[in-house]
């Protein structure tokens, strides 16, 4: 059991305007539930006779801003390797794709499972307690099972992890970007697919394991593969996810290979609905935003990525006000190139006041992104609120460091208004500490590092 003693700034519901900060309020954690909230709390007592409580622990929070963590919903993990790559670092999305693709196909076993654990613990250390994976990228010969590897790095990190199956078809011979090394085939793609959710999909609501079936894009597999991947992640109850209206070079690509814009297409690929969400949702006309909120559809926002490859402003604030489910992402690290989750809700407040003015979006809204809105998207349907009962997903700021000073006129708001290193003082996943004193618990940071930058030499030099 943990106990949070004496909370600065609780926040239950951060997303809700009217939400109003809970000061010197106790949080029970027991087992990977909340159990109570409120003031003056104790470990209860072991009943006469029971089994015992196990060990307690005591977090003085009384420096701390405390929230729900956060869920990223858009990521691509092994893309921690190739970050700030110096000869795409100025290039749009299909030239930044097709140099890429050279680099990628060399990702091996360790490549993968270092490249989760980093961009895990970093994700952790801003705040985050829930995110997902898309990886397409199935290199010929990798032999191992690459989400199993995933989920192994998520349990070392301690991170509720719903991974997508992704995948991709269509190689340059088919007109497509990649190179047919890291393509696979529609039988193989499917019978994975399959394979992934019976072994690892669990439908609780407080899950740490859950599956996503992703195709990479609408350019990037064929229309068939987009159809018998909708029917049978149905078949199955798990969420759909692809990328989709990210460039305009993918409207004219639709328009031209397929005589559709994105959007329509996946309308007739049966890619749309309340189980669907999309990366990105640039592109979209006034017509295909009625068209997404009419069919329950939900956009990833990833605002850090689309100002580094120069896509374009999703347009969030008319999403929100048509009542279109908007989450938030920070996109694949070699696009962004952090996985500072803290820091894209300051990059989702102001990218929306660049395109709307300053009354554009709120703090609440942004926290609205980043964890009810995130937790539906996922499919948590017990993450994103300190409620008893809920999962017991916390972040902690130490908001009485110099760099909030002067801004706890509102606490909530300083998290993204103020701050430098956007680091939690305590993030805590399933009701186990992940983050301890801004470090990540049990695992060596400097050592991952070290790892990390020995496979991303590697695989870029023999690219
Ligand atoms: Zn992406």
């Amino acid at each position: 059991m943990i106990l949070l003693k004496n909370c600065y700034a609780l926040y239950p519901d951060p997303g809700d305007p009217e939400c109003e900060p809970l000061r010197g309020a106790d949080v029970l954690i027991r087992d990977n539930l909340i159990s109570r909230v409120g003031r003056d709390l104790e470990f209860p007592a072991d009943p006469p006779g029971g089994s015992g409580t196990g060990p307690t622990r005591t977090i003085d929070a009384s420096r701390c801003v405390v929230v729900p963590g956060f869920v990223n919903t858009h990521h691509h993990f092994y893309q921690v390797l190739t970050r700030n790559v110096p000869a795409v670092q100025n290039a749009k999305l299909f030239s930044w794709l097709v140099y890429l693709y050279e680099v990628w196909k060399n990702i091996d076993e360790e490549a993968v499972s270092i490249s989760s654990q980093t961009a895990m613990g970093e994700l952790a250390k801003t705040g985050c307690t829930c995110t997902t994976d898309h990886h397409y990228l199935y290199p010929r010969g990798f032999a191992a099972d690459l989400m199993g590897l995933q989920f192994e790095a998520a349990d070392r990190i301690g991170m509720r992890f719903s991974p997508t199956r992704g995948s991709m078809s269509l190689s340059k011979k088919d007109g497509g970007l990649p190179p047919d090394s890291v393509v696979q085939t529609e039988e193989q793609i499917l019978a994975d697919s399959r394979r992934v959710i019976e072994q690892y999909h669990n439908p609780d609501p407080l899950a740490m394991r859950k599956v996503i079936l992703a195709p990479c894009s609408p350019f990037s597999v064929s229309k068939e593969l987009m159809v018998e991947t909708a029917r049978l992640a149905r078949s199955y109850d798990v969420r759909l996810h692809t990328h989709l209206a990210e460039t305009k070079d993918e409207d004219a690509y639709c328009l031209r290979t397929h005589g559709k814009r994105p959007l329509e297409l996946m309308e007739e690929w049966e890619f749309v609905g309340q189980d669907v969400s999309y990366a990105h949702g640039i592109h979209f006309t006034d017509e295909e935003l009625e068209m997404l909120r009419q069919s329950g559809t939900a956009i990833c926002h990833c605002p850090s990525s689309n100002m580094r490859l120069g896509s374009g402003i999703a347009r969030v604030k008319e999403m929100l006000e048509r009542g279109i489910t908007v989450s938030l992402a920070v996109d694949g690290s070699a696009s962004n190139d952090a996985s500072d989750f803290l820091g894209e809700m300051r990059q989702a407040l102001f990218l929306q006041r660049v395109r709307y003015g300053a009354d554009a979006i709120n703090v609440h809204q942004v926290f609205g992104l980043a964890t009810g809105n995130g937790a539906r998207v996922l499919n948590f349907s017990r993450i994103g609120k300190i409620e008893p009962g809920w999962g017991a997903d916390l972040a902690l700021f130490d908001v009485h460091k110099l760099e909030y000073a002067g801004a706890l006129s509102d606490p909530l708001a300083a998290l993204v208004f103020a701050g430098v290193d956007h680091k939690s003082a305590y993030t805590i996943i399933n009701g186990r500490v992940v983050v301890e004193q801004g470090r990540l618990a049990g695992v060596d940071e400097g050592e991952l590092a070290e790892k990390a930058n020995r496979i991303a030499a590697r695989i870029q030099k023999t690219a």
